[in-house]
């Protein structure tokens, strides 16, 4: 059976409860699974996805996420800024200056 060959799984990736910080380990083996929050690799060999649980349920995890959480919009809407947000701004600015 499985135990100790257990690999990374892409549709990890896909799910709500893992995606906000699972990412596949960068430059180990696809026995590694990462986590971006903690930036931080973590051997998934022997336990697989309960791995991701045991690492989602970490104390210091919950604390980045939840820490996350709070910058999250603000690095949002710099990203949204910067890319689409002139525009967005732009048109919200044409509506006040019609309203004059
Ligand atoms: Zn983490």
């Amino acid at each position: 059976m499985g135990k100790g060959n257990c690999v990374f799984n892409r549709q990890w990736l896909a799910n709500a409860k893992y995606k906000a910080w699972l990412a596949e380990a960068s430059d180990k083996s696809k026995h590694h699974a990462r986590c971006f929050v903690c930036k931080k690799d973590f051997n998934i060999s022997s336990m697989g996805e309960a791995a991701l649980k045991s690492h989602m349920a970490g104390a210091r995890h919950q604390m980045l996420i939840k820490g996350n959480e709070n910058s999250a919009p603000k690095l949002t809407m710099e990203d949204f800024v910067q890319q689409s947000g002139r525009a967005f701004f732009g048109s919200k600015f044409i509506c006040y200056s019609s309203d004059d």
